[in-house]
């Protein structure tokens, strides 16, 4: 693969996020309520309106950020929480990036990539354990390309338990790719292609980025742009919180959504918000240049859902899991669950060997413990494909998913995967939490019709029928 920048856009404005920042120092409490007031319409927010929450300091006004939080999360989303499982195919890296267990010079790390047979025994384990939804992960290596990427997520299709059925939907992170590779990873069916900017003030990016393709900036900047090019409609951003100044890396994100925006008519499908997690031989991991408190990354987290409300927010167990519970209330709506974060860590009798892991997981419960754990607290898990597999991705889905629709269609598909995970896969503590909140989430259906079709799907799927969808 060639890697030429000579098209690339380099849209981020480093003096324009100072600027904002400068200007909304110490916000005054009238301004944050105005711009809370504009949060509720739920129409997102400018970087100018995104600063002034970020820095205000007033105690009892971050509390209002949260419930507005909340309540905005809820408006579009209701209960709902959409589950998956990363699965790392190959830990073989030729970067070195300073916070990370794969770069290239960490002698200590066991490397391995997953032959086909491996792979799809990693798969059968995910899929018996209930999961319908993977993000498949990858170090980046030249022999490793993208043919063979898209190979392997062809794998994971062709992968059918005969006990449990398939996965649904493949989700793929990456090293940035050619428009060429992305086509190649559109072609075998890619659901969301995910590339996060780590930082996106550069010079912080080049002093991290030690060595390996990964040290071009401009050409993973413009990565999103080349998938949305070769027909990849669901592209997911990230930044890595602990590398540079959270507020800059905050407005980074905005402006890299909004040029999405301009340049394709959407902006990112999800957002990630990695937290920079203590990793084998990587000394920055643990002694992040720039640590963020918890307090400014549940902050972080509930602006973006009021910045952005109709995009995905995506938590993976990187955190504990109370944290966990305290971001899902102020706007996540994606989380995994029951990760192991090396290649063939699920199918590994002596799992959570730290020479092979990426990094620490916060969440280390099983997938069972977590449902049960988020349905006593309200939450419909849900493991819901059907707008991926009826073509309802990128510009479309926006629109649809402006107008309402997630209530007439999403929850209806949440309530009957849910359904289909209690039958499957459930323990039976699970299975009785899981029964109370299905019959409540039906009963409490406003849409007559809609509850009727629904009872009798979820009947259909208890007498064996799998996979209905609206
Ligand atoms: N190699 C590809 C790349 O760099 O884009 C994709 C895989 S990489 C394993 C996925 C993500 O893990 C990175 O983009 C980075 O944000 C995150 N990551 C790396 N080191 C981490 C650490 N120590 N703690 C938390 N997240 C980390
Ligand atoms: Fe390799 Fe990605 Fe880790 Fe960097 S973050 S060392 S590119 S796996």
């Amino acid at each position: 693969m060639k890697i030429d920048t000579t098209d690339a856009r380099d849209f981020i404005d480093e003096s324009a996020i100072w600027s904002t920042i400068e200007r909304t120092e110490n916000p005054d409490p009238s301004l944050v309520r105005e711009t809370l007031a504009k949060a509720r319409e739920r129409k997102g927010l400018t970087q100018f309106d995104t600063a002034v929450l970020l820095q205000n300091k007033d105690l009892e006004l971050d509390e209002e950020i949260f419930s507005t939080a909340r309540e905005v999360k809820k408006g579009i989303y209701g209960n709902r929480l959409v589950l998956f499982a990363p699965l790392y195919v190959t830990n073989e890296c030729m970067n070195r990036c300073a916070y990370c267990g794969f770069k290239a010079d960490n002698s200590d790390l066991d490397r391995r990539t997953l032959t086909d047979e491996e792979l799809s025994s990693e798969v059968r384990v995910l899929e018996d354990l209930g999961q319908k939804r993977l993000l498949l992960v990858y170090g980046e290596h030249p022999t490793l390309d993208a043919k063979w990427i898209a190979h392997t997520m062809q794998v994971v299709y062709d992968t059918v338990s005969e006990k449990s059925g398939e996965i649904r939907r493949v989700n793929v992170n990456c090293a940035p790719l050619d428009v060429d590779g992305y086509r190649a990873l559109k072609d075998t069916g890619i659901g969301t292609y995910q590339c996060f900017q780590e930082t996106y003030h550069r010079k912080t990016y080049e002093k991290v980025h030690l060595s390996g393709r990964k040290t071009n900036y401009l050409w993973r900047l413009n990565s999103l742009h080349r998938a949305q090019k070769a027909g990849i409609d669901d592209v997911a951003m990230g930044a890595l919180f602990g590398l540079y100044d959270y507020r800059f890396d905050m407005l980074g994100l905005l402006q890299h959504a909004e040029e999405l925006e301009k340049m394709f008519g959407v902006g990112p499908h999800t957002i990630s918000f990695p937290r920079l997690e203590p990793a084998l031989g990587s000394e920055m991991s643990y002694n992040p240049p720039y640590p963020i408190s918890l307090h400014d990354f549940k902050k972080v987290v509930a602006i973006l859902r009021l910045a952005v409300p109709y995009t995905g927010l995506i938590l993976t167990t990187r955190e504990n899991a109370e944290f966990r519970s305290e971001l899902i209330k102020v706007g996540v709506s994606q989380i995994s669950a029951g990760s192991r974060t090396y290649p063939g860590a699920y199918t590994d009798p002596e799992y959570d060997r730290p020479d092979v892991q990426q990094f620490c997981v916060g969440d280390s419960r099983s997938l069972d413990e977590v449902i049960r754990d988020v349905v006593q607290q309200g939450y419909l898990p849900s493991w819901c494909t059907a707008c991926y597999r009826l073509g309802r991705t990128g510009e479309h889905f926006m629109e649809l998913a402006k107008k309402g629709f997630i209530q007439t269609y999403c929850h209806p598909n949440a309530l009957m995967t849910f359904n289909e995970y209690l039958n499957d896969y459930a323990s039976p503590e699970t299975r009785e939490a899981g029964r109370i909140l299905l019959e409540n989430e039906v009963a409490g259906m406003a849409d007559e019709k809609r509850r009727d079709l629904v009872s009798e799907r979820i009947k259909r799927i208890d007498s064996g029928e799998r996979d209905l969808y609206f």
